[in-house]
Formats: C-alpha cells, structure tokens, sequence
C-alpha cells in the first residue's frame, strides 16, 4: 500500500480544525468571482469528499469543511481541475480580494475586478514573513475593508466646480457625506479638506457644473484588522493599474526582504523604515504632470 502523501498539507490552504482527525480546505478565488460551472464543481466535489456544506469566507474565498485528511491530495487535483484550486492562509500573499467596481458598482472611480486577477496571477501564494493581504475597493466607501489591509487599493476622483449658473439648488449638498459641500450666497463650494474624493457629487448636478479631475488608486500599507484593528498608512497615488502592480510588486519584495516573523505588517512599519520605502517609490512611480520636468 502506498503512503499517503502529506505534502500538499504544507499548503496555507489546508486547516486542521479543532477535531485534529478534520480539515478545511479553502480555496483561491481572486475577487471573489466563481463561474457557475466552477460553483456547480465545486459542489459536486465537495459532496464526493463527504462534506455536507460549504463555508463563505470574509476573504471572498469558498472553504470545505469536515475533511478526511488522507484524501487532501485527490481533492487538491480534482480542486486543480475545477479551476478552484486550493487557496492560501498562512505567511503568505492569502486571496485577493476586490468589490465588484466598475463592473457593477454605480459608485466606483476605478475598475478593481481585472486588477485583482493580474494581482493573483503574480503574487498569489509568495511565501513571506507575515501574511499578507490586499484588497481593492472602488472607491472611499471601501467596502472590504481595503482600510484594514496589509495592502490597501482604493479608487478616487477630485471633484472640481466648473464656471457656470449654479442654482443653488443643493442636489449636490445633499449627495456629499462628508459636509464638504455648502451654498453660500446662493452658490456651491467644495471644501477640499473635508472632501474624500469620493466624487458621489459630480453625477448628481442637474447642470453638470462638477466635473472630475485627477482618477487615481491611492494605495496603503500596513492597515491591520482583528484584536487591534488599525488604518494603513498612504504610501502613493497613482493614475494606472500598471504602476500599482509594479508598487505591490516592490511593497511584496520589501516586505520579503525586512518583515518579522509572528507580528503583523503594520506593527513593524516604523521599523522596517516606512517613510524610506514611501520616498522610494514616490521617486520611482509618482505621476508627473504634463509640464514637470
Ligand atoms: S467600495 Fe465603493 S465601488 Fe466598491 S462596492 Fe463599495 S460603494 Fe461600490
Ligand atoms: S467627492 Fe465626495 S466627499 Fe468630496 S465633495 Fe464630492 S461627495 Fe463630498
Ligand atoms: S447641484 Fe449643481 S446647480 Fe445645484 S447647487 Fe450643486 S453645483 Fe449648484
């Protein structure tokens, strides 16, 4: 009789539960997006290895509970198979999470979907020192908690009033959920301080007086979620997808190369010398403007 082969228990995404004669199997699913063949495969495949349900993970990811340990690798390729394959948890870039964005969201400044894939497809998995998670929102209302990410993405626009009859009408005032919009003398303002470049106030004038100005991505690091939840800190903005994956690819290498074991990314920031990663990248991706130099 052949052994039965543990390696593939070394990958993140097996979990042994508190029956240690148990295990979950989470798989990868960037975004969140499964194809309905896939979730029809991952049913029926879940059903053959004994599993009665399946569980929704916050990290957008699909768990099998209540495995037979010995049967993880036949599972891993029929999970390979399926186009779902087994996912991560560990120190380590874990699954990939993103809102639905432009594709579907009325709010979103950026698209969030195809760059959660280009993501995945590059760094999915790299083994680190500390786990490892990025998420995307669409837009400031962030609501995956890309605030609370090791990497953070999040979508933007800079609302500007252009000349024109404002009425006063107030559509715009009541749009804004951060005050930073008021009628004075019967006219708007915009307060840029208060202004989360959210930009929900550019589509609601009637007379398409507030227009946008400067899409970015601004991009954070360290944010930290569970016991001592915490904001990450603003690394860049950036106009294109291209360059946030070249600053996640450098932010990956750096923690690769200066991160700590057992403590969180955003706990080590100000000793890993944050601020001289923040000028290398500002150095190397900052966008300039059309008349810099
Ligand atoms: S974060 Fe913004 S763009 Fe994404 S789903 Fe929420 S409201 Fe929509
Ligand atoms: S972009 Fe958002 S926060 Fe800024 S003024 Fe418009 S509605 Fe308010
Ligand atoms: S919605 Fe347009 S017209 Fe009405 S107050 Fe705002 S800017 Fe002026």
């Amino acid at each position: 009789m052949q052994p039965t082969d543990r390696s593939v228990h070394a990958r993140g995404g097996v979990i042994t539960q508190a029956n240690p004669e148990r295990v979950t199997v989470r798989t990868r699913l960037p975004a969140g997006v499964i194809s309905l063949s896939q979730l029809r495969g991952l049913g029926e495949i879940a059903e053959r290895f004994g599993a009665d349900q399946i569980h929704l993970t916050t990290r957008q990811t699909i768990e099998i509970p209540h495995l037979d340990p010995d049967r993880v690798e036949e599972l891993a390729r029929d999970l390979e198979a399926n186009g779902t394959p087994i996912g991560a948890e560990r120190h380590e870039v874990v699954n990939i999470v993103a809102c639905p964005g432009t594709d579907r969201c009325k709010y979103s400044n950026v698209e969030t979907i195809g760059l959660a894939r280009e993501l995945d497809q590059r760094f999915f998995g790299k083994d680190l020192p500390v786990k490892l998670r990025i998420s995307i929102a669409g837009c400031p209302n962030c609501c995956n908690n890309a605030l609370l990410s090791e990497i953070g993405i999040i979508g933007r626009i800079r609302p500007v009033r252009t000349p024109g009859l404002c009425t006063g009408c107030g559509t715009c005032v009541q749009y804004c959920r951060e005050q930073a919009v008021t009628i004075k003398n019967g006219v708007c303002h915009l307060n840029e301080d208060k202004c989360s470049l959210c930009g929900m106030c550019i589509h609601s004038c009637p007379f398409s007086l507030i227009k946008e100005e400067d899409r970015h991505y601004l991009v954070l690091v360290g944010g930290m979620s569970g016991r001592h939840p915490s904001v990450g800190r603003e690394l860049i903005r950036v106009e294109t997808p291209e360059k946030v994956v070249g600053i996640v690819d450098q932010v990956i290498y750096w923690v690769y190369r200066k991160s700590r074991a057992n403590r969180l990314l955003g706990e080590q920031l100000d000793e890993l010398k944050f601020d001289e990663l923040k000028e290398k990248i500002k150095n190397e991706f900052e966008d300039r403007a059309p008349q810099d130099p």
